[in-house]
């Protein structure tokens, strides 16, 4: 469920006509909806009620600072992959101690500004990395927290791109020599043993893989109370899918029914990653139609979003529902729904079927708040689109529209070029 949807023939972001809005703030623009960022955020924390957990919404699916304060506010935790994600998470006001660090490639840098903002655990992908937090820490003369983050093997059957938890992938530690990686890890002085970590993928639309995975990753919390450890984290990761066809993912209320009996009584707090089933139906983007054009048989239509804005469908093929803001009954007509780019990778959809639509009008591209802005570029000296949150009737700018003193501010001209 969302609140984009349609009155009459107009479509809405809660209270508020979405052609109003992209007349307001030009396009291409994305809309977040209030209501629907929370209510997907309670979700998660009533499925589990009073067991002890913590969720930790993962930044990099939509990192506006917007967004984030709204999260924040409900009581959301985060989970970071970079220094510049923590950096974002302090500043919206998300507290330190709810923040969980992943990532193949931590540098020297973001290992030391984590470790001065006091995270709850660092979630750690290789023994190189183990040392050289040990190192760090140690220099700082501070314990880490961290948990070993476990490839628990297990085939999340979602794109292969955003598959992580398989023996072939670059993340974490193989789970057959985990036991051996927590020994040498207790062994580290500047190292506080505190959690285990596992995510297996992203877009997973069924229930067992996640069960499954949770089922290995307890073999392995049993074997190592049993040695003494003291693990009070479970960090189940992220990864649930979300509507974007006709996908039926399971709520988070269904996969709490299955984990809850599973984890019930091994004395762990529960901790969740969860980026795209937050945010994805929460957003959509708004385009305008520029041209329409034939070509080699084909319709297309031309619009001012291009795979800078959205790059998923150049990326991942993947599919989002593109529907007219003002709907009409021209007759259907099969487009490729295209960018301004210069490559043929360039398109928002292909082979739809949409009713006929003419120049200037406006199109909004469903479920586009995850993986969207946030991976949006300004290639072809495309400034970055504008971002507005809604609530109920009210409305506000979150994200300033970039401008072409934007694309250059950061470059230097060199001395010898003057
Ligand atoms: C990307 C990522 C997530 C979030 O994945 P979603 O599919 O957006 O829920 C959680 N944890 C880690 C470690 C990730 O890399």
């Amino acid at each position: 469920m969302h609140f984009f949807e349609y009155r009459g023939n107009e479509l809405y972001a809660e209270d508020v006509p979405v052609r109003l809005l992209a007349e307001k703030y030009g396009t291409p623009l994305y809309i977040y909806s209030s209501s629907s960022l929370a209510m997907h955020f309670k979700a998660y924390d009533e499925a589990y009620g009073a067991f002890p957990h913590i969720i930790c919404y993962a930044l990099k699916a939509n990192t506006n600072g917007a967004v984030l304060r709204l999260l924040a506010k409900q009581g959301c935790g985060a989970d970071i992959v970079s220094g510049g994600e923590l950096f974002r998470a302090l500043k919206a006001g998300i507290s330190a101690g709810k923040i969980v660090y992943a990532g193949v490639g931590k540098t020297e840098e973001e290992i030391r500004f984590a470790l001065k903002s006091k995270i709850l655990m660092f979630n750690v992908e290789s023994e190189d990395e183990l040392q050289e937090i040990d190192r760090i820490a140690g220099s700082m003369k501070l314990k880490a927290p961290i948990a070993l983050r476990i490839n628990p093997d297990i085939d999340p059957m979602t794109h292969p791109y955003i598959s992580t938890g398989m023996k072939e992938h670059k993340f974490g530690i193989p789970i057959d020599r985990a036991v051996e990686y927590y020994r040498k890890a207790s062994r580290l002085r500047n190292i506080d043993v505190v959690g285990v970590q596992k995510h297996i993928g992203s877009q997973i639309t069924k229930i067992t893989p996640f069960v499954d995975a949770v089922n290995r990753t307890l073999v392995l919390l049993d074997e190592l109370k049993r040695r003494d450890f003291n693990i009070k984290y479970l960090d189940i990761g992220g990864g649930l899918g979300i509507t974007y066809l006709t996908e039926k993912p399971p709520t988070p209320a269904d996969i709490a029914k299955k984990l809850l009996p599973l984890i019930n009584g091994r004395g762990v707090t529960l901790i969740m990653e969860p980026g795209r089933s937050v945010v994805g139906n929460a957003g959509i983007l708004v385009t305008k139609t520029l041209y329409l054009k034939k070509s080699g048989g084909k319709d297309f239509v031309i619009v001012d979003a291009g795979m800078n804005d959205l790059m998923r469908p150049s990326l991942y093929d993947a599919y989002h529902h593109i529907v007219p803001v003002l709907k009409t009954r021209r007759a259907r007509i099969k487009v490729d729904i295209v960018g301004p780019i210069c490559e043929s990778g360039d398109f928002l959809a292909k082979g739809r079927s949409l009713n006929k639509v003419g120049r200037g009008e406006f199109l909004a591209v469903m479920s586009a708040g995850a993986y969207g802005m946030s991976m949006s570029s300004t290639y072809n000296s495309r400034p970055k689109a504008a971002e507005v949150l809604v609530s109920g009737k009210t409305h506000a700018l979150t994200g300033r529209r970039g401008s072409y003193e934007d694309l250059v501010r950061h470059e230097v001209m060199p001395g010898f070029l003057k």
